[in-house]
């Protein structure tokens, strides 16, 4: 069956879904429904493969969690326990980071249109380093960092000119993207030499680029690995620019349904490993340390949401609807990229489809589908269901559409649950409203 390639998921001697040595139907009863549930073993194991395959290949590296996926106080702990770096890419993601008690030297910030108002929060929490994205960042940057005499280390982000085979709106390494300075029309030379020239508030430590998300192939990597490669031989020579690290982001594929086929996360470090040390071999440069930044796949197999089915609609002769206590709310990737996903009664698994169902959520939206013609034994209002893989871009991602309080979530690990962020209430829903009289 599908999830038994989800980390420590398995069928239970009752017959039920269990993550975490702890039964899925057990921990819809304590903490209800809608509620994710991350597998922490799992996240551990990520985490640990990205950085022991750097230190197999024996190349210096950091490996940052982009926050982006799902950005709580406890996946920040569990990530700095880890030994890993943070991206961030707002104030809020930042401010969480800093709660969390994340070292502030690993935290990297990004973002295409960073505020004063949060540059000047992670100057003054002197954090790692700036991922320059703009010439309007570059310029507001060295106005603030020269008015605090203060100096930080910063990446350059660049545009590699490349096309992953991914969907458009995932795809972000291509010529025309929001994101970044590109390499192919002069504009990442015209970064750098502002940055080098702005020696008194930066310290240019390197380049930074991020083809696109859910990536099967190493192609699209290799491929952006030797284009920066190549430009930093010639840089070196006409700028006298080295670039001590070489960021090449995130992205790496993670299985959704059995259609899916992503490589081992280790392959694709390899891969681009090679790349880099080849060109940099081949041209008598030292090899830059290289910086990765996965997100979907560190959290995205961990994740699984339970949901209560309620309702059931028959479109005679054309569909079942089967309809869930969630939805776009805590779930947007169906609507917003067509995202497919698989799922199963938690409570039998392992049971043979009886009826074809398309999973309906509850939001006044025809588009709020989880997943259209699931195969699935005959399911009553009051089953649970289990969807996989929705840890990452599941919560970060979820509103509060039609009023509906976000769900809670759990981390399993060992036999025990616990929670990391409490279900919204009505009265939260409430707490920023000001009444009229
Ligand atoms: N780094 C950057 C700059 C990104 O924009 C993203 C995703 O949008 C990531 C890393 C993480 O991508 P993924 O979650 O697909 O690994």
């Amino acid at each position: 069956m599908a999830f038994e390639r989800y980390g420590t998921m398995k069928v239970n001697d009752k017959g039920h879904l269990e993550i975490g040595g702890v039964d899925t139907l057990k921990l819809a009863e304590s903490y209800g429904t809608p509620l994710y549930v991350y597998d922490v073993a799992l996240i551990r194991e990520r985490a640990r493969g990205f950085k022991k395959t750097f230190e197999e290949l024996g190349v210096k590296a950091q490996v940052a969690y982009a926050s982006k996926a799902f950005s709580a106080i406890a996946i920040y702990q569990l990530m700095a326990e880890e030994g890993m770096s943070l991206d961030v890419v707002s104030g809020g993601e930042l401010y969480t980071a800093i709660e969390a008690g994340y070292p502030k030297e690993r935290i990297h910030f990004h973002g295409n249109n960073k505020t004063r108002e949060e540059l000047v929060m992670a100057l003054d929490y002197e954090i790692g380093c700036i991922v320059l994205d703009n010439f309007y960042e570059i310029e507001l940057l060295t106005e603030l960092l020269r008015n605090r005499k203060q100096k930080i280390a910063v990446l350059v982000r660049v545009t590699p000119g490349i096309e992953a085979h991914t969907h458009d709106y995932i795809l972000t390494g291509q010529d025309d993207s929001k994101f970044g300075f590109g390499l192919t029309n002069g504009q990442a030379e015209e970064a750098i030499r502002q940055v080098l020239a702005a020696s008194d508030a930066f310290d240019l430590i390197g380049l930074h680029c991020h083809i696109g998300s859910q990536i099967f192939e190493t192609t699209g990597f290799v491929m952006a690995a030797h284009r920066i490669m190549e430009q930093l031989v010639t840089w070196h020579e006409s700028l006298g620019f080295d670039s001590k690290v070489l960021n090449l982001g995130g992205g790496f594929g993670v299985r959704y349904t059995e259609e899916d086929k992503p490589l081992e996360p280790a392959e694709y470090v390899r891969q681009i490993v090679a790349e880099i040390k080849k060109v940099a071999d081949g041209h008598g440069l030292a090899v830059p340390e290289i910086w990765i930044e996965p997100g979907r796949s560190l959290v995205g197999e961990a994740g699984t949401t339970l949901y209560q089915a309620g309702s059931r609609k028959e479109v005679p002769g054309v569909r079942q609807y089967l309809a869930v206590d969630g939805g776009m709310n805590d779930n947007i990737r169906p609507a917003l990229y067509e995202a497919h996903y698989e799922a199963v009664l938690a409570r039998r698994p392992l049971d043979k489809p009886e009826e074809t169902i398309s999973l309906a959520g509850k939001c006044c939206e025809s588009g709020d589908m989880l997943i259209w013609d699931l195969p699935l034994p005959k399911a009553a209002a009051g089953d649970y269901l289990a969807v996989f893989c929705t840890g990452a871009y599941g919560y970060a991602m979820a509103s509060n559409y039609n009023r509906i309080p976000r769900p809670a979530v759990v981390f399993v690990e060992n036999g025990e649950a616990k929670l990391v962020i409490k279900r919204e209430s009505y009265a939260d829903l409430i707490q920023n409203d000001l009444a009229l009289n």
